[in-house]
């Protein structure tokens, strides 16, 4: 299955990483002409449990050089989706099938807006990876890959993408229940990120106080009524699991407490803010996630 990666930072080399050592034919396309360059001369440096090994893999800049793709695979940070999707016009052919694997709600949505949803499969990830500079990666976390067509029905092209992947040592699963699988993972984003952002904490400081305790109770409960009146299907109270998540991660920075720590700019929009819009849309208030979104797009706008 030809491949090919929109946005070969930190998650989609160590998916492409993964996948050419295999033997599939994968293709890196990025915008960042310095990376894209390390990796072509001296390949894709991936760092995996203190073994370090160079990839070599294709890796361009020049999406026209590419050629038609069987799957394209949707890596870029939230915000870079329409115009990462705007510039895959020259991989399409009439199977080709759209895959995303960002953090956040609503990915799907926004590659729909340009192709047609009968190609677009969706996915969440537990994997983890570090961009440690130019062609230079850190595969940093081995949890399960969820697949699922957005109707929910088990197709051939998503078995063949739980194939490949798991052949390239991915753990992955088709999901009839990829919707509810997105919001799992939403939830703990919706407590953590933020918080732990404004805050400076690590995500396992979060526990430690009654305030944070507190702040991400609300924030989550916010998110489950959202979820709920969409039709999403909860089993248990999706706070435990949430303090489960992010016991297990207690010494790391989180993604966008890395992004404040370094003025980059943050997914919230597809992550608190994603529940603001949810909430506006239904007619129910969402004080938390619209206090916490406006903050850090206040500290956004100070870069
Ligand atoms: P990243 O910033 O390391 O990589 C994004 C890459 O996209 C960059 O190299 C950037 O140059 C490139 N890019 C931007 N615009 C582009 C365009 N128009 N065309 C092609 N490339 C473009 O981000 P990441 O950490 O790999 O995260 C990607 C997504 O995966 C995010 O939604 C993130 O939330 C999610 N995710 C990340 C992790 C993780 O551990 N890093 C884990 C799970 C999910």
């Amino acid at each position: 299955m030809k491949t090919v990666i929109m946005g070969a930072g930190a998650m989609g080399s160590l998916f492409g990483g993964l996948l050419s050592l295999t033997g599939e034919e994968v293709w890196l396309v990025d915008i960042w002409k310095e990376h894209i360059d390390a990796i072509r001369s001296k390949g894709l440096v991936l760092e995996e449990k203190g073994k370090t090994q160079p990839i070599h893999i294709h890796a361009t800049t020049e999406v026209a050089s590419v050629g038609k793709a069987d799957l394209v695979l949707i890596f870029v940070k939230t915000y870079h989706t329409e115009k990462a999707v705007s510039n895959t016009r020259a991989l399409q052919k009439e199977s080709t099938v759209f895959l995303t694997l960002q953090n956040g709600l609503g990915n799907e949505e926004t590659i729909c807006k340009q192709i047609d949803p009968k190609k677009v499969i969706l996915g969440v990830t537990g994997q983890g990876a570090s961009l440690l500079g130019p062609g230079h990666i850190r595969h940093a976390g081995w949890g399960k890959t969820y697949v699922g067509e957005l109707d929910g029905k088990i197709s051939d092209r998503a078995n063949q993408i739980v194939q490949m992947f798991c052949q390239a040592g991915i753990e992955t699963e088709v999901s009839s229940q990829i919707h509810h699988l997105v919001w799992e993972k939403l939830f703990v984003n919706v407590a953590l990120n933020a918080l732990a952002a404004i805050t400076g904490l690590k995500n396992g400081q979060l526990l430690d106080y009654p305030e944070t305790l507190r702040l991400m109770g609300a924030l989550v409960s916010e998110a489950v009524e959202v979820a709920k009146r969409e039709g999403i299907r909860m089993e248990g109270n999706p706070m435990d699991r949430v303090k489960i998540v992010i016991e297990a991660t207690r010494e790391n920075r989180c993604s966008m407490g890395q992004d404040l720590d370094f003025k980059r700019r943050t997914e919230i929009d597809t992550i608190n803010g994603a529940i603001v819009r949810g909430a506006e849309r239904l007619g129910i208030a969402a004080p938390y996630n619209e206090m916490i979104t406006d903050l850090i797009k206040v500290i956004e706008k100070r870069f």
